[in-house]
């Protein structure tokens, strides 16, 4: 820590066994070659040579949902004071882009029950214009999808992740303790009609929907989306016991193709995250398999993630991160012209890369958590 900033304030993680990793780490580092990506001028690299071009930023841990794996049925949210305004969101947002972010992300608790949410997206959307952004999108529930459906493609968003456990109303309604299944299969249909791509996300849930999944899969590639299949993940206390529900999908892709029958062939986008892709012939369509637990991929790892607080998290299963909100609401940013603000925050942003760690430590089974999280899904951001 020494020699850091003090404004940025990392805190590495708290437990021995946690930092003992982290010397591991450190050691692997200083052997570390950059990957030819990394090496651009001004592009963000962490210490194990991989370059951060992907940013997910969590707007609210609020959601209009509660589902079980996710949250407790009666969360405390965090006070309005504590969160970013839409300005400092962007603030942090386009000093990334500035430094070679590539992708964002917006993600939640539900981003789309945000006050005001449609500004930060449309201001968010000039990157993509100005041509120093690839792709602006989001991970939704769906709930408020019908009305926003045709000014997110006027913003410039293309594609959009869904999460949908289930198609049956009555389970809907159970995983997710108070959602509406008709709402968001419509706004499925709007944002399809606004001429989005689609991506839904499952969580696969032992007893829950584990049967259910292969005709979810066909449903979906039947509408012309995409489908990923998530393994719940030990993130914060939901007064529930994850391990009752967790369904490694390796099992699961044996099913489908042991017992199902079903020709899977590896396809070979990465999007340098814990998924793995493989297209179904008797559909056409594509399945990821994001397999945090059962099989990471963390070396290719190019993201980081900020809350709805300002903590900016170097890896989603640790608790490394800097504060950057200290930063944003700082005495020495007070009154600074922009020019100096987005010196400082990149400053702060540099010093939190440097201390990426290699990879998360989580592991679950039949009867044991291990790497569990202090924080929630809805805070950290899905
Ligand atoms: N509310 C939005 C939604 O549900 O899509 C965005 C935020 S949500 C936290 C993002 C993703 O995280 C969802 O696909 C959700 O299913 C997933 N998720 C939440 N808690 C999880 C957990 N413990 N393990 C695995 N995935 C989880
Ligand atoms: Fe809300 Fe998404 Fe968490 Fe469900 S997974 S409670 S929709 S934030």
């Amino acid at each position: 820590m020494t020699g850091m900033d003090a404004r940025t304030r990392i805190t590495i993680n708290d437990s021995a066994t946690v930092e003992s990793v982290s010397t591991e780490q450190a050691a692997a580092a200083s052997s570390a070659q950059p990957a030819p990506a990394a090496r651009q001028a001004g592009a963000l690299v962490d210490p194990f040579g991989r370059a951060i071009t992907y940013l997910r930023i969590s707007v609210t841990d609020r959601c209009d949902f509660r589902c079980h794996y996710c949250m407790s049925e009666h969360p405390q949210f965090l006070p309005k004071r504590e969160i970013l305004s839409l300005e400092e969101i962007d603030e942090v947002a386009s000093a990334f882009v500035a430094m070679g972010v590539r992708k964002i992300r917006l993600t939640g608790g539900e981003p789309l029950v945000r006050r005001n949410i449609m500004w930060l997206i449309r201001r968010l959307g000039r990157h993509l214009r100005e041509g120093m952004l690839d792709e602006l999108t989001l991970t939704t529930n769906g709930s408020q999808l019908s009305r926003h459906a045709a000014d997110l493609f006027a913003a410039g968003v293309r594609r959009v992740n869904v999460s949908l456990d289930t198609l049956d109303a009555e389970k809907f309604r159970h995983i997710t303790r108070r959602g509406e299944l008709h709402k968001v299969l419509a706004g499925l249909d709007a944002v399809r009609d606004a001429g989005l791509r689609v991506k839904i996300n499952t969580v696969a849930l032992k007893g829950v929907n584990e049967h259910e999944i292969p005709a979810l899969i066909e449903w979906a590639h039947g509408q012309g989306f995409d489908i990923s299949l998530i393994e719940t993940m030990p993130m914060g206390e939901t007064g529930e016991d994850r391990t009752d529900h967790y369904l490694p999908l390796s099992h699961l892709r044996q099913r489908l193709e042991n017992d199902l029958g079903w020709q899977l062939t590896r396809d070979e986008l990465n999007t340098g995250g814990p998924s793995r892709y493989w297209r179904l012939s008797h559909t056409g369509g594509r399945i990821g398999f994001i397999t945090p637990l059962s099989a990471h991929f963390c070396d290719d790892c190019n993201r980081v993630r900020l809350t709805a607080t300002g903590q900016l998290y170097m890896c989603l299963g640790q608790n490394d991160r800097a504060d950057l909100r200290a930063v944003l609401r700082g005495k020495e940013m007070a009154g600074q012209g922009e020019a100096a603000r987005r010196q400082q925050l990149q400053q702060a942003i540099r010093a939190a890369i440097a201390h990426k760690p290699r990879g998360h430590d989580f592991a679950i089974s039949s009867t044991e958590i291990r790497g569990q999280m202090p924080r929630t899904m809805n805070i950290t951001g899905g």
